[in-house]
């Protein structure tokens, strides 16, 4: 038996670098697209269990290859149906996401990163700043991990990506996992069931529009001007809303779809009839619809939620100047797995006490 370290890890190669691996090592190239099959779209994580390869290959695999998986530590269930994973990942980090049924569509909320560097002022994970990017691998493995855990296998599914981390800011293996995700003999997810969900770091988000597999964008706006942008969302100062505007115009955009522009409403903050005009004004000429997320609001965080009559007030507003708009109902905020609201607080909990609750 080699040594584990020599074992190449499956759930980091897209199915062309699985083809070579395997040619490398002196199997069939068309190999690939059976152990993708087997692990992508039956779950099958242990070699030895592929049936339709010979037993002597499935050896030999099973020595060459591993595949890590994040493993389930936790998992709370709202009132709402929505349920919320705590996932450990192979170096004992562990990560958030969502499992978000009927909304109708069954959607997973996954995450990019280990914390996030953004340090937007409203969010819980941002509080934690950057613990570390997750590769690709990680990212594919929460759906996979989550697939299991719901029962979702052969069920159409959505994926945000809107849970910990800021995409674009782990650009290289967010594309990657989509690339992965997508493939036709695995779980072959088209990128449009796909939203990636970011502040608007420009130079990404220009290279973003050159890709070929292009998810659903969303962007995190949340106020119409710099200046009052610039005190939640800090990368603002940055790359400005204007900047961000102009790029969204210039975004490539299929037939029929339009870009997502989330805003959470904070009371006092960004919640005035003017900064609904504002943002009215901002987005005439984008392919637009927007997302208002009344604030989840948390310990630790300095803001507050606007009542239901303020918000419908800001929603109407920008009905009435042609937006698309809709208000987002909070989905498990009993277990805190609503947006924005993912930071592991489990980290203070020792393993025994996990397993108390997991079991
Ligand atoms: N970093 C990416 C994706 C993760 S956050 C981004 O910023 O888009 C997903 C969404 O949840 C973002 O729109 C974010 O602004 C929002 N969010 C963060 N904290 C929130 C909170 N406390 N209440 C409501 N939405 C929140």
């Amino acid at each position: 038996m080699p040594a584990v370290d020599a074992k190449q890890n499956l759930a980091e190669l897209e199915r062309p670098a699985l083809e070579d691996a395997l040619e490398a090592r002196g199997y069939d190239r068309f190999r690939a697209r059976q152990i993708f099959q087997w692990i992508y779209r039956r779950g099958v994580i242990d070699a030895e269990a592929m049936t339709d390869l010979s037993r002597e290959l499935r050896a030999r695999l099973a020595a060459d290859f591993a595949l890590p998986s994040p493993t389930v530590m936790h998992r709370d269930q709202s009132t709402d149906g929505t349920q919320k994973f705590l996932l450990r990942l192979g170096d004992g980090r562990t990560i958030e996401a969502v499992f978000i049924p009927d909304t109708p569509s069954m959607t997973f909320c996954i995450s990019t990163q280990v914390g996030c560097a953004m340090a937007c002022a409203f969010c819980l994970t941002g509080k934690m700043g950057l613990v570390r990017n997750l590769t690709a691998g990680e990212i594919v493995g929460q759906v996979r991990a989550l697939v299991d855990a719901t029962a979702m296998r052969n069920v159409r599914f959505n994926i945000v990506l809107m849970g910990m981390g800021e995409p674009l800011h782990n650009y290289d293996e967010t594309m990657k996992a989509l690339r992965i995700l997508a493939d036709a003999h695995g779980f072959n997810i088209s990128p449009r069931r796909i939203t990636l969900s970011t502040v608007g770091l420009l130079p990404a988000l220009e290279k973003l529009a050159r890709e070929p597999v292009m998810p659903n964008l969303a962007i995190s706006l949340h106020a119409p001007t710099d200046l009052q942008r610039g005190e939640l969302v800090p990368i603002n100062r940055k790359y400005g809303v204007d900047e961000i505007i102009e790029a969204c115009k210039r975004f490539p955009l299929k037939r029929r779809s339009r870009i997502t522009f989330e805003y959470v409403l904070l009371a006092g903050v960004n919640d005035r009839p003017e900064d609904a005009r504002r943002l009215a004004r901002l987005l005439a000429g984008v392919k637009s619809k927007v997302n208002l997320i009344p604030l989840n609001a948390a310990a630790g965080i300095p803001f507050e939620r606007p009542s239901d009559e303020v918000v419908s007030r800001f929603a109407e507003i920008l009905a009435e100047r042609h937006l698309t708009v809709a208000v987002r109902k909070s989905r498990g905020r009993d277990i805190r797995a609503a947006c924005g609201q993912l930071i592991v607080e489990g980290q203070k909990r020792s393993a025994g006490q996990h397993l108390a609750v997991t079991m």
